[in-house]
C-alpha cells in the first residue's frame, strides 16, 4: 500500500507562435522535408510491410536523413510519426507538410522569456509565443519534452506543448495518505515521508526550561518576558506546521487522496499516549514539567491537523480522523499485535512483526496502519467506529487558536 507514483495526465497547450516574415521560409522548408520523410519512410514500411520502429529505422534513417538534409531527431520522429499513426496511414497515400513532431533535442520552452527554442533543418531557432494567462498557468513551472510546430490553412504557426499536469481528484477517491505524529518526527506520512523533529523539540525544551525558571519567580517583569516567549515559541511552531501541511496537503492533491490522522482530542488522547509512551523520551530536566509538556504537544498537533485541514479544504481534499488505539502497535501487512500484555513489535524506530516478519520504520507502519482505517472510512462511512468525517466541523473549534 503505497502511492509513491505521482499520479499526472498529460495536456496539450496550443500556443500561436509569432514566425517573423523572414523566418518563415526556415519553418515552412522544415514542414516540407518532413512531409518529405515521412512520405518516403510510409513508402518503405508499406513496401517490405515492416511496422516495428526499431526495425524500420535501419532500414530508413540513414536514407531519409540524407535526402531530406533533416536533423537526426526529425528523422527519428518521422519514423515515429509513421508507425504511431500506421493503422491510418496504411490508406493515406501521402503526409501533408502541416505539421512537425518534436523532442527534448529539437524544442525547448523558456519560461523567463515565453519563448521556445525550435531546430529547423537551418538550425536553432527561438520565437515569442502568443499567449494570454490561461497558457501562461498551465506552463508555469514546466520543462515540457514534446510538442508539435503546425501551420493553418491560413497560414498562422502554433505549437502544441505537452506539459504534464497533477490530476484533479474526481470525486470520492478511495486512496488516503495516513499521518502518523510523533515528537521524534513530528509527522510521518504512508507514503514514506517524515519531518525530523529534533529542530523543534530542542528549541521547545529551551523555551519549557526557561520558562519554568521565570515563573518560579513570580515577578512582574517575569510575567512579561514570559508572555514574549510564549509568542516566539509559537510563532516558531506555526512556522513548522505551515510547512508540513503544505506539504501534505501538496501530495495529497498530485495523489489525489484523502488525508488520515489521529484523533488525539479526549479520551483517546490518554489512550494513545499510554499505548505509545515509549516513543515520548524521557524528560531530563526535573524543572520540565510534564504537564506543560503535553499541553504543548497536544497544542502542536492540533494545529497542525488544524492547518492541514483548512489546506485541504481549500484544495478539496477529505480530512479523516482515525482512532488511533493500537495504530502504532498493529503490523500494518498482516494487523498482528503483540500477544503479551505489555510488549510490542515496535522497538525505538524499528517494528518488526513476529507474526510476518514485515520490517519498517515503526512510524511508518503507524502512519500505513492510520490510511488504512481511513480507507475503510472512505469505502464504509457508516462505520464510524474507525473514524468521523471532519467535514463542516471547521467552525466548531475556537478561531483563537489557530
Ligand atoms: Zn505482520
Amino acid at each position: 500500500m503505497s502511492y509513491t507514483e505521482a499520479m499526472t495526465q498529460p495536456l496539450t497547450v496550443k500556443c500561436k507562435l509569432k514566425v517573423p516574415i523572414n523566418f518563415r521560409q526556415f519553418v515552412d522548408e522544415t514542414l516540407n522535408s518532413f512531409a518529405d520523410a515521412c512520405n518516403q519512410i510510409l513508402a518503405v514500411a508499406k513496401a517490405e510491410n515492416c511496422w516495428n520502429t526499431t526495425k524500420l529505422h535501419h532500414k530508413v534513417y540513414k536514407p531519409t536523413k540524407e535526402s531530406t538534409g533533416l536533423k537526426a531527431n526529425h528523422v527519428c520522429q518521422a519514423i515515429r510519426r509513421v508507425i504511431n499513426n500506421a493503422k491510418a496511414v496504411k490508406q493515406i497515400h501521402k503526409f501533408r507538410p502541416t505539421s512537425i513532431s518534436l523532442d527534448a533535442r529539437t524544442f525547448e520552452y523558456k519560461e523567463v522569456t515565453q519563448q521556445v527554442g525550435v531546430t529547423l533543418k537551418s538550425g536553432r531557432v527561438k520565437f515569442d509565443l502568443s499567449i494570454g494567462g490561461y497558457q501562461i498557468g498551465l506552463l508555469k513551472g514546466q520543462k515540457p519534452t514534446s510538442a508539435t510546430l503546425s501551420k493553418t490553412r491560413k497560414g498562422d504557426y502554433y505549437i502544441n506543448i505537452v506539459v504534464e499536469i497533477p490530476e484533479q481528484p474526481k470525486g470520492k477517491t478511495p486512496k488516503v495518505i495516513g499521518v502518523d505524529l510523533g515528537l521524534r518526527d513530528i509527522a510521518s506520512t504512508s507514503t514514506g515521508k517524515s519531518w525530523d523533529g529534533s529542530q523543534l523539540r530542542k528549541t521547545r525544551d529551551r523555551y519549557v526550561r526557561t520558562r519554568a525558571s521565570i515563573q518560579s519567580k513570580r515577578t512582574k517583569g517575569a510575567k512579561r518576558l514570559l508572555k514574549r516567549l510564549s509568542g516566539r515559541e509559537k510563532r516558531f511552531q506555526k512556522w513548522i506546521n505551515h510547512n508540513i501541511s503544505k506539504q501534505l496537503v501538496k501530495e495529497a492533491e498530485q495523489l489525489n487522496t484523502n488525508i488520515a490522522f489521529e484523533d488525539l482530542t479526549g479520551i483517546r488522547l490518554r489512550t494513545k499516549r499510554r499505548a505509545t509512551s515509549a516513543r515520548f523520551p524521557r524528560q531530563r530536566n526535573a524543572r520540565v514539567r510534564k504537564k506543560t509538556r503535553t499541553e504543548i504537544n497536544r497544542w502542536a498537533f492540533y494545529q497542525l491537523r488544524m492547518f492541514t485541514q483548512y489546506k485541504a479544504q481549500i484544495a478539496g481534499i477529505n480530512v479523516i480522523l482515525v482512532d488511533p488505539r493500537y495504530t502504532s502497535q498493529t503490523c500494518s501487512r498482516c494487523h498482528h499485535i503483540h500477544p503479551v500484555p505489555g510488549k510490542s513489535y515496535r522497538e525505538g524506530k524499528v517494528f518488526k512483526c513476529g507474526n510476518c516478519g514485515f520490517e519498517h520504520d515503526s512510524d511508518i507502519n503507524g502512519a500505513l496502519n492510520i490510511a488504512q482505517l481511513g480507507g475503510v472510512f472512505v469505502s464504509h462511512p457508516e462505520s464510524s467506529v474507525y473514524a468521523c468525517d471532519l467535514k463542516g466541523q471547521l467552525s466548531l473549534f475556537p478561531s483563537g487558536m489557530v
